[in-house]
This record gives C-alpha cells, sequence and structure tokens, in this order.
C-alpha cells in the first residue's frame, strides 16, 4: 500500500519543446510544496507523443530544472521506489489497469471506425454531443468474438448512467462542480493498445501515490474525466490546485510574442537561478502579500496551497529585471564573477590582469542581468586602445565651448604624474583641483576623460575604473583620443 500520510507531489512535463516559465512555475510549486511538508517531489517525462517528444527536449527540461535547483526525490536520473519515470517505459501498468477495469466491468471494446465516427458527427451537426455509444450495449460475447477475431477496437470507459455531478474541492479553484451526463465514453487505450493522456496521468498518478495534483488551469476540464477513471479502478483521488494562467503586461497569455519564455533563453540572458525562482513563486502565491524578495529556504519552509490565488499572474519582465538586479547586489564579488564568468570572458576578460573581484563594486548596482555585461564592461579590457561612441564623442568631446581638448590634456599631466599615488581617490582630486586652475565645471572636466577612457559618457564610475587599468594604457587611450578628435596632443 502506497501512504496517504506524507504529501507525494509530481511534476509531469511533456518534452515538446523547453521548459517554458509556466511550467517552470508548476515545478516550484510543486517542489516547494514538497519541502514545505516534509514530502517527495517526483519527475515524470510523459513522453507518450512520439511526434512531439525527443529525447533532446528532455534533456533540455532536466537541465533547465538542476538550473533552477528543482532537485527531484525520484525521476529520470535519481530512480525511486515507483519508477520507471517516463510513460513510454510503463506500457505494461497502463495494460495492467486496463485489465483491472475490464475486471470491474468499468469498460468496454469500441469498434466503430473513424469514418463511422465522422458520419456520426456530421449527421448530428451542431447537437453532436460524444460517443451516442453504439458498441456499450454490445452483447459482451459477441464483442468477445469480434476481438478474438481480430476486429480492430478502442477501449472506452463506461461512464455510470446514475453518477451525479463530478464535484472536487480545488486547492485554488475551491469547490467545482461538472454534470456528468455530458461526460463522452471517453477512449482510454487506442486501437494501437496506447493509453490516451487522461488514462495514462490517473494511472501513474495512482501507481505513484501522488495525493495532491498541482498543475496548470488549463487541465481543468480534465480533471472531471480524470475523476471518473480514478473511480472506475477504485483509487483514491488526489487533491486538486490549478494554477492560473500567466499574462504578458498587455494582459493577453504569455507567449513568445511577449520575448523569451522559456527558462534556457532567461539563463542564457544572465538571470539567476535563485531570482528566477523567487519571481517565478511570486506568480500566484505570496508569502504575506507583500515580501517580494523570498531565498529558497524561507520558500521552501513557508509554501503553502491556501496562498495560492486563482488571479491570472501577470509576468513583468521590468519587476524581473529589477529583482536580479536585487540579487546581483546581494550575491558578493567572488560569487558573481564565478556566476558572470561566461559574460565577463565574452566582453574580454580572459588573461585579463585585472582581479575581476574589483570590479564588483562598479558594476554591481548597474546590472540587471549579465548578458549586460560585455557592453557595460568591455572598456576595462581593451588595454590601451578605446572605442569611441560616435554620439559621445559628438555630445561630449566636441561640444561647441565645452573646451573638451583643453580638459583632457590637463588631465593628462595629471594621471601621468607618477608621484601621485595610483588609485581612485588621490588621483580625482587631484585632477578636480583642475576645475579652479581652468575655471571649469567638474562635469566638463571629467566628462571628456571619461568618453576618453571608457568610450562613452555612461560607463560606470570613472576614477574607479582608472584604478583598474595600467597607467599607459589610460594615457595612451587619451592621447588616442586626443588624435582622434582634435588632431594631436
Ligand atoms: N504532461 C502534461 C503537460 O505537460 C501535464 C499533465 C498533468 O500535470 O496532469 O501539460
Amino acid at each position: 500500500m502506497i501512504p496517504y500520510d506524507t504529501v507525494r507531489v509530481r511534476f509531469a512535463p511533456s518534452p515538446t519543446g523547453m521548459l517554458h516559465v509556466g511550467g517552470a512555475r508548476t515545478a516550484i510549486y510543486n517542489w516547494a510544496l514538497a519541502r514545505a511538508t516534509g514530502g517527495t517531489f517526483v519527475l515524470r517525462i510523459e513522453d507518450t507523443d512520439p511526434e512531439r517528444s525527443t529525447e533532446e527536449n528532455t534533456q533540455i527540461i532536466l537541465r533547465a530544472m538542476r538550473w533552477l535547483g528543482l532537485d527531484w526525490d525520484e525521476g529520470p536520473e535519481v530512480g525511486g521506489e515507483y519508477g520507471p519515470y517516463f510513460q513510454t517505459q510503463r506500457m505494461d501498468t497502463y495494460r495492467n489497469a486496463l485489465e483491472t477495469l475490464k475486471e470491474r466491468g468499468a469498460v468496454y471494446p469500441c469498434f466503430c471506425t473513424k469514418e463511422d465516427l465522422d458520419a456520426k458527427r456530421a449527421a448530428a451537426g451542431e447537437s453532436y454531443s460524444g460517443y451516442d455509444r453504439t458498441c456499450r450495449h454490445m452483447d459482451p460475447e459477441k464483442a468477445q468474438a469480434r476481438i478474438d477475431a481480430g476486429d480492430e477496437h478502442v477501449w472506452r470507459l463506461k461512464v455510470p448512467e446514475d453518477h451525479g455531478p463530478i464535484e472536487f474541492d480545488d486547492a485554488v479553484y475551491g469547490h467545482m462542480s461538472f454534470p456528468a451526463e455530458v461526460m463522452d465514453d471517453m477512449i482510454l487505450v487506442r486501437s494501437d493498445g496506447s493509453p490516451t493522456y487522461n488514462f495514462a496521468v490517473v494511472c501513474d498518478d495512482v501507481n505513484m501515490g501522488i495525493t495532491h495534483v498541482v498543475r496548470g488551469d488549463d487541465h481543468l476540464s480534465n480533471t472531471p474525466r480524470q475523476i471518473l477513471i480514478y473511480e472506475a479502478l477504485g483509487a483514491r483521488t488526489p487533491t486538486f490546485a490549478h494554477l492560473s494562467m500567466i499574462l504578458g503586461s498587455d494582459g493577453k497569455k504569455l507567449s513568445k510574442r511577449h520575448g523569451a519564455t522559456s527558462v534556457e533563453e532567461y539563463q542564457q540572458r544572465g538571470y539567476t537561478s535563485d531570482c528566477m525562482v523567487n519571481f517565478l513563486a511570486l506568480l500566484g502565491w505570496s508569502l504575506d502579500g507583500e515580501t517580494t524578495i523570498i531565498d529558497r529556504e524561507t520558500l521552501c519552509s513557508e509554501f503553502s496551497l491556501d496562498r495560492v490565488t486563482k488571479k491570472d499572474a501577470v509576468f513583468d519582465e521590468q519587476k524581473l529585471d529589477w529583482m536580479n538586479g536585487q540579487y546581483i547586489q546581494s550575491m558578493g564579488s567572488a560569487k558573481w564573477v564565478e556566476a558572470a564568468r561566461p559574460w565577463l570572458d565574452e566582453a574580454g576578460a580572459v588573461g585579463s590582469p585585472i582581479d575581476l573581484r574589483s570590479v564588483y563594486p562598479l558594476i554591481s548596482e548597474r546590472l540587471e542581468h549579465f548578458d549586460q555585461i560585455p557592453e557595460k564592461l568591455s572598456y576595462l579590457f581593451w588595454g590601451g586602445k578605446v572605442e569611441l561612441d560616435e554620439t559621445s564623442v559628438a555630445k561630449v568631446l566636441k561640444k561647441e565651448g565645452a573646451r573638451a581638448d583643453e580638459a583632457l590634456r590637463a588631465c593628462r599631466e595629471v594621471i601621468a604624474d607618477e608621484s601621485i599615488p595610483w588609485e581612485c581617490e588621490p588621483l580625482q582630486s587631484a585632477c578636480k583641483e583642475l576645475c579652479e586652475t581652468l575655471d571649469m565645471k567638474p562635469k566638463n572636466l571629467f566628462q571628456p576623460v571619461r568618453v576618453a577612457v571608457c568610450g562613452n559618457m555612461v560607463s560606470p564610475p570613472l576614477f574607479e575604473s582608472i584604478e583598474l587599468l595600467e597607467r599607459a594604457d589610460v594615457l595612451s587611450r587619451i592621447d588616442y583620443t586626443l588624435a582622434e578628435v582634435f588632431g594631436g596632443r
């Protein structure tokens, strides 16, 4: 017997594409519920659609799950006592369940061909209300004879005639009731012996002892059908919790039109997995209605279904950017260098003498995601060269009456002065003194230097940057700029 006193939840993706952020949220809720209750989190791969399920997609989903840190207790790669955890490897369990249903008289073979059904549908037109149950009333012996003769057939569920409304208390949607009369005698096993989606899911959830089915509300209409299958099997129905849809900022269902929709894309753009878990967890759940930064430990101890709302959640990318910025600011330099490594390398950091940990204070408040690093930090790795941004040249260096060349020459002299320690503070104050000497506003003095050294006018703090560079390189950048823009030193 499977114990029902501990929570057993599952995430059951179909490997037909990348892990969508909606799917990731479902996974997070299941995982957090298992952790908060001391239960078990099962990962099951629903790969029965041979055309759309691929091994590659399965790997992409497993990688995304690992990256998010959603460790599963049972499933692919870790095993478990209720395996296998791929539906394609569970065909014998579906066959056994069909045998049980036959013994219980809960199913019947149906020999109607596709053409028969199409004709019935066409004849009924608008009033078609599902299969007319022709084969349900066939004499069992005759049916068996046709099976023995090899006649093609499917197996349908015999929905009880006198079934009252199908009711359940959804942990998110509340009390739900569906009339049983409108339920079709659905196909459970196709003519090739393969199980339909609803049948396979119920068999697995029963055999794996799942106590709570937490999934997207696109499955809400499947639930009454699945309850009929639980009842036919004589199995206990789990608690259902259906999660609302995720909308884009325009109020429409989140889709490719809104930009990135897969976990992998966010990973590639340099969001941290801690932030993604936090952000996605808040799409429909809240800790106390106001806290926004919630770490994994808190999520795993405080998560509960009664704080999940049925209101549609809006995926606000600006909020995500803000939140990821918060995570970057609190991660510290060592972790940052490690996490941001691929983007630092892309910016040119490979082989650089700069201690990358000392770059962190310059940039930690200026980053929303790591793929902004090449644009914002590559100037640190240009050596003695500088790539001048045209707009900054026009606005700062060539600005009428700004005397940018004078500013550059004067600061160059200070920077070349080896008696000044090569540190931010003394260099900055020595340059600042020039404001008085030259009768120039600090902005007019420093902006040209910023453009000459960092290439543009929006770089991280100037003298903190200069301190990280070699003196000869800074001078060479200024000389280059003077030559390029003003025709000489
Ligand atoms: N495999 C289904 C899907 O990816 C999930 C089934 C379920 O959670 O019941 O939509």
